[in-house]
């Protein structure tokens, strides 16, 4: 299934056209998009043998993130190894693990505010929980996750390396820098959900276009399944929660000399069967 936000209320797709879940299932089913994310094993077996009727027109354009308002954002750090040595870092041998604030959420196609003239990019496949998760082990792990999304970590990188030590939690939340979506897509849509390709596109002045970022997903150090699991040892997951599981190399703070974003580029993010983000940046 996909599953959108339409003006704050949740939208699925079947076939070529979306409905509210609300609507569609006679109220069964909640159109608050974080409700509904904990509810998507019994709306993918309601949707078997049901039938929809009442598509809404929709401007996939105008979608929100998926999820607008997660109680918890999960960030990994140094998760590729190429990623890893371009910074100039260890291989960690633990997840390294920080937080993203929840009003650093935006959708597909916001318009992201550079707050000073080193802000990065970070294609990020982000993982969203569906269940209530404490102590999984691996081997269960991704029957508690509802589905992946398209992600970017923004970065701003000199306040990121300011203080005595790398702060990574405030570098990344000003407002729009963890935009996601366009839509979230469950596990079963996907032919392999461990192995998908990741892309940045950074479009540039007079329509320049340069690949940026380009991997795959089965290229991170700690797959899906271990990091829900670690995180799960820790914390308690509950539905809606995300999982900005880590960049690939590319990144502009690699780069001799550094390269960073500027007002009037647009950053797409592609992850294979997830669709596809295009966020101007001003
Ligand atoms: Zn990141």
């Amino acid at each position: 299934m996909r599953i959108a936000n339409h003006h704050g209320r949740a939208v699925l797709q079947h076939g070529d056209s979306w409905y509210d879940v609300e609507a569609v299932t006679g109220g069964q089913y909640s159109s608050d998009p974080r409700t509904l994310v904990g509810q998507l094993d019994q709306l993918a077996e309601w949707k078997e043998t049901a039938e929809l009727n009442g598509a809404h027109a929709v401007d996939i354009e105008r979608f929100g993130p998926p999820v607008p308002d997660p109680v918890q954002i999960f960030a990994i750090g140094l998760n590729y190894r190429a990623h890893a040595e371009e910074t100039g870092s260890e291989i960690p041998d633990y997840p390294v693990v920080f937080t993203k604030f929840q009003t650093s959420i935006a959708g597909s196609t916001d318009e992201v505010k550079l707050p000073a003239d080193t802000v990065d990019w970070e294609a990020e496949l982000v993982v969203v929980i569906g269940k209530e998760a404490h102590q999984v082990e691996p081997a269960d792990a991704l029957s508690y996750v509802a589905g992946y999304m398209n992600g970017q970590d923004f970065s701003e990188r000199r306040l990121q390396n300011r203080g005595a030590k790398p702060q990574f939690s405030l570098a990344k939340s000003y407002p729009g820098f963890s935009p996601v979506g366009p839509y979230l897509v469950t596990l079963d849509e996907l032919d392999d959900p461990n192995d998908l390709a990741i892309t940045t596109t950074l479009v540039k002045d007079g329509g320049e276009t340069e690949l940026a970022q380009n991997s795959r997903t089965s290229d991170l150090i700690f797959d899906v399944p271990t990091l829900v699991s670690e995180l799960s040892k820790v914390v308690k997951l509950v539905p809606g929660d995300l999982i900005f599981t880590g960049t690939p190399s590319g990144v502009g703070l690699g780069r001799t000399p550094k390269m960073f974003l500027q007002p009037g580029w647009r950053v797409q993010t592609e992850i294979e069967g997830l669709g596809r983000m295009d966020n101007p940046v001003q």
